[in-house]
């Protein structure tokens, strides 16, 4: 079998010119265009990307009108891929090597790598920024027009860019469609109960929002020993699935009366829950949830994103007289390089249970004919519109080598390929059937006939995003 190099021979350390869906303004449809990554510098490698999931964040960022949202800029930020090229001065990473990319950092050397009470790396500190941590871009389209990244990820895109303080290498035996999920949304919810939580066996938790997110926070207690796991949700609809996740009790809080949804958990635990974690987003989620903690104990975990510039509030006895406590948890305290391979072995041991956020699955032959389609479309673009032929816009790019084989072979194919690991393709444990795009509800979309990119074009202007709701009744999803 041909090694990485071989593989990747022909557009190692070389730009790659390749296809991404790129965010050009805000809430407008994702447009599927050519760009150019550049070779990684330094400290970084360059990603192809493998499998994608869309989560929440991205549909946050994407709607933005102001910064920290940058146009034009590639989203997306869970995913897993192989190494393709690997910048000077990277050690422990190879071409070949399959990583998931991690908006957190993990440089382990600085006080908070160094300390097990943070997750918070100083020297690549967590920032919503337009670009790499060396404040400049590896994209541009095929104008000469800078793209900017996104969480120190952007896997929109055929290949990346990410520095190694952000990826974790994964075993390649495990499934990609499944390890991707570890990404982000399935290691913020179970890292918040685990790690930031700290959930304790014989615990009542709460979760307010049954979104993958909350789901996963189950998960987590569930792995935790949670004895009781309340979901709340304005959704119902969600209870049902909810429960193979370990929730043991719901409250539909688009339909509790007279009474807050504190007073009904603070009555049904008997003064509250141990732990209580917001999953939507929402600020006044946040206090309702704090109200709905223990006295004495309680925990409140924040992990949903709400909009830049959010506060919440809390009245000064409030915090003093009942001693509860709030903590932040950005990807579920976990530290990537530390703790993914944790949670890969639990998976692999059948503890923590990864495919119950797999919902649908999309065929390779769907895929495979797919690809067809969007090569057409993509003609027709640059035929028709700003990127047309012959404006002169393109043809310096003409030598930047084009990964064209790939975009005949559906994504299962792609896999086999570029596993190059001397082993059989059973060896590598490739599932017959792969989801592409994982929704942030829990949903791996992929039931229509599209590709990767499509995929997620078709997602995004399509989203039904509850949260917009003004008076936050529909928060809760
Ligand atoms: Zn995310
Ligand atoms: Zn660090």
């Amino acid at each position: 079998m041909a090694s990485a190099k071989d593989q990747f021979g022909e557009t190692s350390g070389k730009p790659i010119r390749c296809r991404a869906a790129v965010a050009r303004k805000p809430g407008e449809p994702l447009v599927i265009e050519e760009v150019i990554v550049a070779p990684p510098k330094s400290g970084e490698v360059r990603i192809k990307i493998i499998c994608t999931s869309l989560c929440f964040s991205d549909v946050t960022f994407w709607k933005l009108k102001d910064p920290p949202a940058f146009y034009p800029r590639i989203l997306g930020h869970e995913s897993v891929g192989v190494v393709e090229t690997v910048g000077e001065g990277v050690d422990g990473f190879a071409e070949g090597d399959v990583v998931i990319p991690v908006f957190v950092s993990e440089c382990a050397e600085c006080a908070d790598c160094k300390s097990n009470k943070s997750n918070l790396c100083s020297t690549y500190p967590f920032k919503v920024s337009p670009w790499m941590h060396d404040g400049s871009s590896r994209f541009t389209d095929l104008n000469g027009e800078t793209i900017y990244h996104f969480l120190s990820v952007s896997s929109f895109t055929e290949y990346t860019v990410v520095h190694v303080a952000n990826i974790t290498r994964v075993d390649r035996t495990v499934p990609p469609d499944r390890v991707c999920l570890l990404s982000c949304g399935v290691s913020t919810g179970v890292g918040a109960a685990w790690r930031s939580a700290n959930v304790e066996a014989g615990s009542t938790v709460a979760i307010f929002g049954l979104g993958s997110i909350g789901l996963a926070v189950a998960e987590g207690s569930r792995l935790c020993g949670a004895r009781r796991i309340i979901g709340i949700d304005v959704n119902p609809d969600k209870f049902e699935i909810a429960k193979s996740f370990g929730v043991t009790d719901f409250v539909d809080s688009s339909n509790v009366g007279d009474k807050s949804v504190s007073q009904i958990i603070n009555e049904m635990t008997g003064g509250g829950a141990d732990y209580c974690f917001e999953c939507v987003g929402k600020a006044f989620l946040v206090e309702e949830a704090f109200a709905c903690c223990r006295k004495g104990w309680g925990k409140t975990i924040v992990v949903g994103v709400d909009k830049p510039g959010a506060r919440i509030s809390f009245s000064s006895s409030e915090v003093l007289h009942l001693g509860k406590t709030i903590q932040g948890s950005l990807f579920g305290g976990l530290k990537p390089k530390s703790d993914i391979p944790i949670l890969i072995k639990r998976y692999i041991d059948k503890e923590l249970e990864l495919d119950k956020f797999v919902t649908h699955e999309s065929s390779d032959e769907e895929q495979g004919g797919e690809k067809k389609k969007k090569k057409k479309g993509l003609k027709k673009e640059k035929s028709s519109g700003e990127k047309e032929e012959g404006t002169g816009a393109t043809e310096k790019y003409d030598d930047i080598p084009v990964p064209e084989p790939d975009r005949k072979k559906g994504l299962l194919d792609k896999i086999k390929e570029k596993l190059p690991s001397g082993k059989t393709t059973d060896e590598v444990a490739v599932p017959p059937q792969k989801p592409e795009i994982v929704d942030c509800g829990a949903t791996v979309v992929g039931k229509e006939k599209k590709g990767l990119l499509n995929k997620i074009k078709q997602i995004i202007p399509g989203y039904n995003a509850r949260s917009a709701d003004e008076n936050g009744k529909e928060a809760c999803n």
